[in-house]
């Protein structure tokens, strides 16, 4: 990517770079598939201020390594890495174990190169050993996507059984209703977009509306997931009393004024959630392949990826989209 830009300017290239060296600590990876985030939009069109000049963007990767090889991770080990590549480990967050919050953090794909290329240089101790059953299409929208909408639920607070709203259906809350129906939680889903809810039906929502709309009972638990402050104020409005928001979403336009006395009185809680720890991302991916969590994945060669970029803005995509170099 030559500078931050609208997509409709096809903001990236396809340039030939050689091979990362690799560095003590790191290991290369030969990349086998990358999973198209939000995220990347926002980087691409500059949401998110540039931070490295010619930027590879993507950080939901899967590879296998190709040098500095260890014990633990030997040669051909296929491994994920997400959007945190990397923590200081010294600052007062990672010191009270909430790495996520860490002052300098390493982000894949932003402040370092990412996964839309042939080979990518990661940090060994930020790569994940993936479970053998699932395979590289299906896990690569797990390792940010999910991994967060993981991330969403614990901030959230759900429980067993609860009854939690997502809003917007997108390729996090896509696979985090999996996880829920797996909690036995009743599913109540707020999304525009025709497809989303035919989606939402057929993964086990009890209820399925559009943005509208509102559930027709009160939530434990809501998680919002789309770049829009109206979306937090509505799933504000369905919550019962002790209720909690979790946003999901690195950028917001604008929260608009909203009612205290009927909104959040009551302790009502409004949270973000903000990158993902390590175990976060092992729990995910533990939980992800005991329940054999199978996401609905639209793949694009590399040479496509403003086009898959494209029809993410646009909320044009099922589910998730997926590189395959
Ligand atoms: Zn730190
Ligand atoms: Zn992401």
């Amino acid at each position: 990517m030559a500078a931050p830009q609208n997509l409709s300017n096809r903001p990236l290239a396809i340039r030939d770079e050689p091979k990362p060296q690799v560095k003590p600590g790191h290991v290369l990876l030969r990349v086998r598939a990358c999973g198209v985030c939000r995220t990347d939009l926002h980087i691409v069109e500059g949401e998110l201020p540039a931070r490295v000049p010619n930027l590879i963007p993507g950080h939901q990767i899967v590879g296998e390594i190709v040098e500095g090889a260890t014990t633990d991770l030997p040669p051909g080990t296929r491994v994920g890495v997400s959007w945190v590549g990397g923590v200081d480990g010294e600052c007062p967050y990672c010191l009270r174990g909430l790495e996520n919050l860490c002052d300098s953090p390493t982000f894949t794909g932003y402040t370092v190169h990412g996964g839309y290329a042939e080979y990518l240089l990661a940090r060994a101790d930020f790569v994940y050993p993936l479970p053998a059953d699932l395979d590289d299409f299906h896990v690569a929208p797990l390792l940010c996507a999910g991994i967060i909408g993981f991330r969403s639920l614990r901030v959230a607070g759900v429980e067993h059984g609860d009854r939690v709203g997502l809003f917007g259906f997108g390729a996090s809350a896509h696979l985090a209703i999996a996880v829920l129906r797996s909690w036995d939680c009743e599913v109540y889903v707020s999304t525009r977009g025709e497809s989303h809810r035919h989606l939402a039906t057929s993964l086990g929502a009890v209820w399925v509306g559009s943005e509208k709309e509102k559930p027709p009972v009160e939530l434990d638990r809501a998680i919002t997931f789309a770049p829009s402050g109206d979306v937090v104020v509505s799933a504000l409005a369905s919550l019962r009393k002790g209720g909690v928001v979790a946003i999901n979403a690195i950028h917001l336009d604008r929260i608009p004024e909203f009612d205290y006395d009927r909104l959040l009185w009551g302790e009502r809680q409004l949270r973000s959630v903000a990158n993902m720890t390590r175990s976060d991302a092992r729990d995910f991916l533990r939980i992800a392949s005991r329940i054999g969590l199978r996401p609905k994945v639209r793949s694009f060669p590399l040479d496509q990826v403003n086009e898959a970029l494209a029809l993410l803005k646009n909320d044009s995509v099922d589910g998730a989209a997926a590189i395959i170099p």
